[in-house]
């Protein structure tokens, strides 16, 4: 099976964390969801996740060079028969660059980014309903207008908690973070020809469909990471 390397882009709230379930459940892929690794390091009160912790608060990125960091560490150590999936990082231009120098050495170009699109007022909507179903493993969303996957939550032994950050005035610091932080990426990445756009307003499984079709069609031709030096055979 094609090793995939993908980047998925999105506002908050655009359906980044679910798309990277269905995926997981589709390709062999180690995934690294930044956003929830730092949630993990908060609750087990590392000096990483103390650090988190009052980022969170704020709705605010953690700093480039940390955050660099944990993912160098982290991607250097994924098995050679798997490929990745990156769902929250980059988040700003100089992650991005620094990303492309990583996968330029680890022999794995890019198959896609894929950049999923919200309006702001979605986004909002999303957030604000959102609740994480824990104690199930890996922590999920779900939302309160969908009664039954919160009664389902319930029913098999999880409990229904809200991210700290999905508070209304962090929602908004988030959205203006995302704006001006990561919004630039969509560019960068489109102008080195390897970015995809999809819609996120439609439901997951539709969602999930369009970027299976990205990556069947972006499997015949890998796309050789932006900026860094030329690629060598691995
Ligand atoms: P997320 O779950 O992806 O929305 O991320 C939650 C929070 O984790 C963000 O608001 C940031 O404070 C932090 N975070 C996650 N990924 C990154 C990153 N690549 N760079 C900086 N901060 C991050």
């Amino acid at each position: 099976m094609t090793r995939h390397h993908i980047i998925l882009l999105g506002a908050p709230g655009a359906g980044k964390s679910t798309q990277t379930r269905l995926l997981q459940s589709h390709y062999p892929l180690a995934v690294f969801a930044t956003g929830q690794m730092l949630r993990d390091e908060v609750k087990r009160e590392t000096a990483l996740g103390l650090l988190a912790d009052g980022y969170f608060k704020k709705g605010t990125l953690l700093p480039d060079e940390i955050m660099i960091a944990v993912i160098t560490e982290r991607l250097r150590a994924v098995p050679t028969d798997k490929g990745v999936l990156l769902d929250g990082f980059p988040r700003t231009v100089e992650q991005a660059q620094a990303l492309d120098t990583l996968l330029h050495e680890l022999h794995r170009p890019l198959t896609a980014v894929i950049a999923l699109s919200l309006s702001d007022q979605d986004a909002v909507h999303r957030l604000g309903g959102r609740r994480m179903c824990e104690g199930l493993g890996d922590p999920f969303p779900v939302h309160v207008d969908d009664q039954e996957s919160v009664r389902a939550c319930l029913r098999l032994g999880g409990r229904i908690v809200t991210r700290p950050d999905d508070e209304p005035e962090v929602i908004l610091e988030r959205l203006r973070v995302y704006d001006t932080e990561t919004q630039p990426l969509i560019g960068y990445y489109e102008q080195h020809g390897v970015l995809s756009r999809i819609s996120a307003a439609g439901n997951p499984e539709d969602v999930h469909q369009s970027i299976v079709e990205i990556l069947n069609n972006a499997a015949a031709s890998e796309i050789v990471p932006p900026h860094g030096p030329e690629r060598t055979t691995p």
